[in-house]
């Protein structure tokens, strides 16, 4: 190969960029030609392609977001629709393409690959919900803004004896939740992992104050229940006020952490490295400390992503 294109797709996460600056210095290191393609699929879809000079990752390493862009473009599970991105391609000469983005982008990157376009999933999401990798870029970053918050949190529950419900990204996935949760001492959670009604929480939290706590953190992963509601209930359960914080996209920026640097720039170098030994449809992880690659669609139709019941359990007995 002579040409590499590499793109950003799906939520934008901190350290996509120290993952497009590996692809782009290792391949350049290695003498190939590199091109960025905006906004994800849709810039693919729309020939939005550029050719990447070493400058060109100049003063990213230390940004969040992404500088190639992001996007959500459905059209793109559309067979049509990937045969004019892959005439892009070919037009411009790319001859492999480096995707950055949680597993709907590895579909895409799956479907190109099985269409001829060799592809190279890495790993980009603050969720840590992709197969095949014990952590994603972008994860670590979001569990320090997490822990931020709620220990902004703590300081004026703790004044008001109040009761803080604090809403966490995720998605089906619980690790922020509890790694956030175990970082911030928060005494209660609800992940998606372990059941939990709103009964049982409520019981817990009574326990709490019977045992003579001032004050409760109460980390609930999104999508699980509506946390103004349960703010509301909690309140009228236990008898001391309860506010609900959605913390949203404030977990998707910032500068990224160094451990999400130095993944995104050991993983993108990892990319290149494969697409030179003429592999594609592979997705990039790191598992045990060690760079892994796996085939696509095996990674995401049938591995599991490793629950920490461990540390659920520590959890558990530090409440
Ligand atoms: P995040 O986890 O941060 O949401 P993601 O990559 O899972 O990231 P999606 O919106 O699911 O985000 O996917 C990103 C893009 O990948 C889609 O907008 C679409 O362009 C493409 N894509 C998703 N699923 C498929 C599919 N089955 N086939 C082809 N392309 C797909």
């Amino acid at each position: 190969i002579k040409k590499i294109g590499v793109l950003t797709s799906g939520g934008d996460a901190p350290g996509m960029n120290a993952a497009i600056r590996g692809v782009v210095r290792t391949a350049l290191s290695e003498g190939l030609e590199v091109y960025g393609i905006e906004d994800g699929y849709l810039g693919l879809y729309e020939n939005r392609i550029k050719r990447l000079e070493r400058y060109s990752v100049s003063d990213v390493i230390n940004r969040g977001g992404t500088f190639l862009g992001s996007a959500r473009f459905p059209a793109f599970k559309e067979k049509e629709t990937r045969q004019v991105a892959i005439e892009n391609l070919k037009k411009n000469g790319i001859d492999a393409l480096v995707v950055i983005g949680g597993d709907g982008s590895y579909m895409g990157a799956m479907r190109l690959t099985e269409e001829g376009f060799p592809c190279i999933g890495l790993p980009g999401t603050i969720d840590n919900d992709i197969r095949g990798t014990d952590y994603t870029i972008g994860y670590f970053t979001a569990l320090q803004t997490a822990v931020e918050a709620i220990d902004r949190l703590r300081d004026t529950c703790s004044s008001h004896h109040r009761i803080s419900v604090i809403e966490i990204m995720g998605r089906d996935c619980g690790d922020l939740t509890l790694n956030a949760a175990v970082a911030g001492g928060c005494e209660f959670m609800i992940i998606p992992e372990v059941t939990c009604t709103k009964d049982d929480l409520i019981e817990e939290i009574k326990l709490g104050f019977a045992k003579g706590k001032k004050h409760a953190i109460v980390a609930v992963t999104e999508l699980m229940l509506d946390v103004n509601q349960l703010a509301k209930d909690i309140e009228a359960a236990v008898g001391h006020e309860t506010r609900a914080t959605v913390l949203g996209h404030v977990q998707r920026g910032g500068s990224p952490v160094p451990y999400d640097r130095i993944l995104g720039s050991r993983m993108g170098a990892y990319a290149v490295e494969l697409l030179q030994q003429g592999h594609g449809g592979r997705c990039i992880g790191i598992q045990h400390g060690k760079l892994v690659h796996h085939d696509i669609i095996d990674a995401i139709n049938n591995m599991k992503r490793p629950f920490d019941m461990d540390l659920f359990n520590t959890a558990k007995r530090l409440f």
